[in-house]
Parts: structure tokens; sequence; C-alpha cells
């Protein structure tokens, strides 16, 4: 399971500022299981977005936003409702934050922050990765996560190290994070994001919280994660 926090409703909004309207997904996994998700974040996202003048287009729930094959279906079936929205609103994980800003050709904004547990990903076999920081900006890289594609996971690239084939400095084997970006950006017409000076990463979100620590799934998943390993060793 990921842990997943609700984002203050004013920090939604402020990040759905330039659009008129929304969509909304709510996932039913992790969120649910930590209390913060599924229909009763979509109906209270619903309230706060309308008083705040948005028309909604639409929303649906998907029982795991990580689930690649589910997640294609299902969102095909709302596609009208989806282009009718000027951004998408996204109560999951990081990974299914980013893996509907891949899906959609809409801005995919998150409506919550994933805390850290272990390296949980879910069951997306992409190449989208959260690295569970505990205040997601997806909202302002276009949907890429700056902390995973980043080599030195920098929230306000890009460092000045850019190889001239866009290439990372770090690792040249893999493309600067900052630079796919940049190019993202570039596609939604969002350039002026590059702009907003995003806070500096609070490292003590990092930590596995200890309300979840203490929890019976906490101690299974730690169980199942061991006992992966140890096969894995064998
Ligand atoms: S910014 Fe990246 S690491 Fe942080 S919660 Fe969002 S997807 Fe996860
Ligand atoms: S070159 Fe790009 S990906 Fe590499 S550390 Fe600098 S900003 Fe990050």
């Amino acid at each position: 399971m990921n842990a997943t926090e609700k984002k203050p409703v004013e920090k939604v909004i402020e990040s759905l500022a330039d659009a008129g309207s929304v969509f909304i997904i709510g996932c039913t996994g992790c969120p649910v299981g930590c209390d913060v998700g599924g229909q009763p974040w979509i109906d209270e996202m619903t309230g706060a977005l309308t008083a705040a003048g948005k028309k909604i287009t639409g929303s649906c729930l998907i029982e795991l936003l990580c689930n690649k094959a589910l997640v294609g279906f299902k969102l095909s079936r709302k596609a009208e409702q989806i282009l009718a929205a000027d951004a998408v609103l996204v109560g999951s994980c990081g990974v299914g934050v980013q893996a509907v800003g891949n899906m959609v050709a809409r801005r995919a904004v998150p409506g919550l922050d994933t805390t850290c547990l272990g390296d949980y990903q879910g069951l997306w076999p992409g190449s989208e990765r959260c690295g569970q920081c505990g205040n997601c900006v997806l909202a302002y890289t276009g949907g890429l996560c700056p902390i995973t594609l980043c080599a030195k996971s920098l929230v306000n690239g890009q460092c000045g190290g850019t190889c001239d084939d866009g290439s990372c400095e770090v690792s040249p084997e893999h493309p600067c994070g900052w630079k796919l970006i940049y190019d993202r950006l570039k596609e939604l017409n969002r350039l002026d994001d590059m702009r907003r000076m995003i806070d500096p990463r609070d490292s003590r979100k990092l930590a596995i919280p200890d309300a979840i620590r203490r929890t019976m799934r906490y101690a299974l998943e730690v169980d199942e994660q061991e006992a992966a390993a140890t096969k894995e060793a064998h």
C-alpha cells in the first residue's frame, strides 16, 4: 500500500487556478485504505471546486489506478467528459497521477500527497515512479515526477549540467528529467509553470509516519516484503 494524505483544499484550488472545468478521478485502492480517498473525497472536491466557480464535467472511481489495463478501459468510457475539461484532478498516489497524465490529453493534477511506505509502486508496469516525497508537485511539472526523473531530485530544475544531447550529467544513459519536464510543459503550453518556485522538500516526510507503522496492514506488508526478499536471495 502507498500511504496518501489529502492536500489542503486551498492548495488544490490554487493548482487549478487557470482551469475553468475539471474532471475528477478517485482511486479506491490505497487512498481508501488510508481513509482519504474514494467517493467521499470526490464528493468533497466536487463541492469545493463548484463553490470556487469551476465546472465539473464528470467524475469516476477506478478500483486500482495503478492497474494499467483497467485505467485505459475505464477512462476510454469517459473520454468525452475528460476532453470537455481543462484539467483532471486525481485522488491517488503519485504513480496514478502520472499514469493518468500519460494516458489523457489533459493536465493531471494531484489531489493527494504520497508519503513514504517502503518503495511500493503499485501494480503499474509502466516507467512512472513516485519517490513518495509527501508534497506532490506534479501540478507544476506537467505530470512528470522531478524526484524520480532527476538524478538529484531537484524540485526547481534544471541544474545546469545537462549534456548537449539532453542527457543527465550524473547518468548520461538517462535523459535529463528536467529536460523531459520542459518538453512536456511546452507541449501543454504551460512553460510559465517553470517560473514557479516550489517549496524545498521536507525530508521529514520521507520517513514512514508513526500512525502507519502501528497498523496491522503495515506489519503484514513488511512481512510480505521480507519474505519476497528472502525468496529472491535463494
Ligand atoms: S512529486 Fe513525485 S515523489 Fe512526490 S508525491 Fe508526486 S509523484 Fe511522488
Ligand atoms: S542534468 Fe537534469 S536530471 Fe541530471 S541532475 Fe541535472 S537537472 Fe537533474
